[in-house]
Formats: C-alpha cells, structure tokens, sequence
C-alpha cells in the first residue's frame, strides 16, 4: 500500500511549484482534530495550502504532547487561534480505559498513556478546550474554539465552552 502512496507522490510532485512559503502558518491558527480518515480538516474547512497547523491523534485529545506542539505553534510560529474539532461516531466512544489493561495483559506491559475514551462528545470537547485554557505554556488561549464535526451531513457543531 506504501508504494501506492509513493507513486502517487511523484505524480504531486510533477505538477507542484514551489509556493516559497514560510512556515508559519498564514491564518495564524491551530486546528486540532481527530485523525478520523472521514474528516478532511482542509476541505470542510476551506483552508489552502499553508493555512494553518493540523495536529491530529485519536479522538483530537488535548494531550502532553498536543499541548507540545501547540506551544511550538504560538510561540515559535506564530499561531493565536486554536479549533479543536472532535467528530460523530468516534471510535473512542466505543473504548473504555479498560482497553489499557487488556494491553497490560496481553503485551506484558502497561502503557504509560492513557486512552482517553469518552461517553459524551461535547463534553470531551469541553475537556479538551479546558486544557488548552489552563495550559500555564500557551500565549494564547482566549481564542479557543471546540466543535463536533457531523460525519454524515460534513457540517460542524459549535459546543458551548460552559
Ligand atoms: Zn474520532
């Protein structure tokens, strides 16, 4: 499957011109996500090509190592804005941190993570825009937004931040 992916890369690579971007994004702002193969962060929401930062990891959970690069984002690249866009149908939902155990049991070892499952959605979304919010390494953390992306009808959901 790999090489599927390579091959289309040349392909990319034989229409691409070099933009002559700099790095830092040109929306000033942090999208994070699930990383969902249903969501695509760019199309649903109208960003081009260097736009914006998208981290992305299972459940888009504001996590240590979110919180890493979103510091890496504002303080060395210039972001202030931070969507945090959690989505219909996770399957996180449908983990429980008893999946960290099952790990345990079969690999002989505890993950140091945890597995961040959740019931409700918005109230993850909440979750999540509070560590963002009281992260003490962030410049910016008024501009902080949280959604539920609809993975049937491609439209989001704002979550009230109460
Ligand atoms: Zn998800």
């Amino acid at each position: 499957m790999t090489d599927r992916l390579v091959d289309a890369n040349r392909t990319y690579a034989g229409a691409f011109t070099d933009p002559g971007m700099d790095a830092r994004p040109v929306l000033h702002v942090a999208v994070v996500a699930c990383m969902d193969a249903r969501l695509d962060l760019h199309a649903a929401l109208g960003l081009e090509l260097g736009d914006c930062h998208t981290i992305r990891n299972a459940g888009g959970v504001v996590t240590d190592d979110v919180i890493r690069s979103l510091t890496i984002s504002q303080r060395k690249l210039g972001t202030r804005s931070i969507v945090l866009i959690h989505h219909t149908g996770c399957g996180l939902e449908a983990l429980t941190e008893d999946f960290r155990t099952e790990l345990e049991m079969e690999v002989g070892q505890r993950p140091a993570w945890a597995v961040e499952s959740f019931r409700d959605v918005d109230q993850d979304v909440r979750q999540s825009m509070q560590r963002v919010r009281t992260s003490p390494f962030l410049l910016h953390a008024d501009d902080v937004r949280g959604f539920v992306f609809d993975v049937r009808t491609g439209l989001l959901r704002e979550v009230d931040p109460a």
